[in-house]
């Protein structure tokens, strides 16, 4: 069967998939951002005023990155494209948790934590420098290095792709995002009409906007549960079971 034809999986997921891996939400009580103020480190106003503030914060972020492993919901969404199913993810997350499980169309939304970018020009991109980015490491037009990260209040520049990946699903599978972030959370209406769309969150009652099919399981549960049927069925479908 051509590549074209295979049904085609979009996952959009948020800072909840990465939560049983031990990476902090950004809404939660306890989360990353609580002792963090977002204006503070994730802003271009943040780098302006105290770029070595931002660059500790990121190195922090990178630090539980690595020290995080995939978990069952990242697992089965990779273990899904081993069946036939065309799978592409388009994440809001700047870890490489869908990459470590195995997962090979990964959109990163805002940006990618292991990554360094030019401060002028966003398509010069770069591995990490050893040690992190520092204050004086500079790109090929000799400006300053900051983190490869979509900040609040900047454009999102791979947004555009992300629309045309959604318009293309036969199921959009959303997982662990408030959907409060703009224009991420949009991206739901670039979805087919006709294509079913879930979202899989332990608040997913309060947050899915209308005619999305809510599944309020932690990610870990929820996501493996689709998958078992999916690859049982070699379909995409919504489990009435499930939802029960
Ligand atoms: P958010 O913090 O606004 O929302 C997280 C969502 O995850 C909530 O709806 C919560 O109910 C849900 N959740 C909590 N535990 C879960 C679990 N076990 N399974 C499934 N869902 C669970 O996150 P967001 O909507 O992704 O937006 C936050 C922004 O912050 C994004 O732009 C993202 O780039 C960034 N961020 C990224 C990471 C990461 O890379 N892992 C972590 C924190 C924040």
């Amino acid at each position: 069967m051509g590549e074209s034809r295979q049904p085609h999986l979009v996952v959009f997921t948020g800072a909840g998939i990465s939560a049983e891996s031990g990476i902090q939400t950004f809404r939660a009580s306890d989360g990353l951002w609580a002792d963090h103020p977002v204006e503070e480190v994730a802003t271009p106003g943040a780098w302006r005023r105290d770029p070595a503030r931002v660059l500790r914060f990121y190195d922090a972020r990178r630090d539980q990155v690595r020290r995080a492993r995939p978990n069952p919901a990242h697992k089965a969404l990779a273990a899904l494209e081993t069946q036939g199913f065309r799978v592409s993810i388009i994440t809001q997350n700047i870890d490489d948790l869908h990459e470590r499980a195995g997962s090979r169309r990964v959109l990163h939304l805002h940006g990618e934590v292991l990554k360094a970018r030019s401060t002028v020009d966003p398509r010069l991109r770069y591995p990490l420098p050893r040690g992190g980015i520092r204050l004086g490491d500079v790109c090929d037009k000799g400006s300053q290095l900051r983190p490869d990260v979509v900040w609040f209040g900047e454009a999102v520049p791979l947004f555009a792709d992300a629309c045309e990946l959604a318009a293309e699903a036969d199921l959009l599978l959303v997982v662990g995002t408030s959907l409060a972030v703009m224009p991420a959370a949009s991206l739901l209406e670039y979805a087919p009409f006709d294509a079913p769309c879930v979202l899989v969150d332990p608040e997913a009652e309060a947050l899915a906007p209308p005619g999305v099919t809510r599944l309020s399981q932690p990610a870990g549960k929820g996501v493996p549960a689709l998958v078992r049927h999916w690859r049982r069925e070699g379909r995409l479908w919504v489990p009435e079971t499930l939802l029960e």
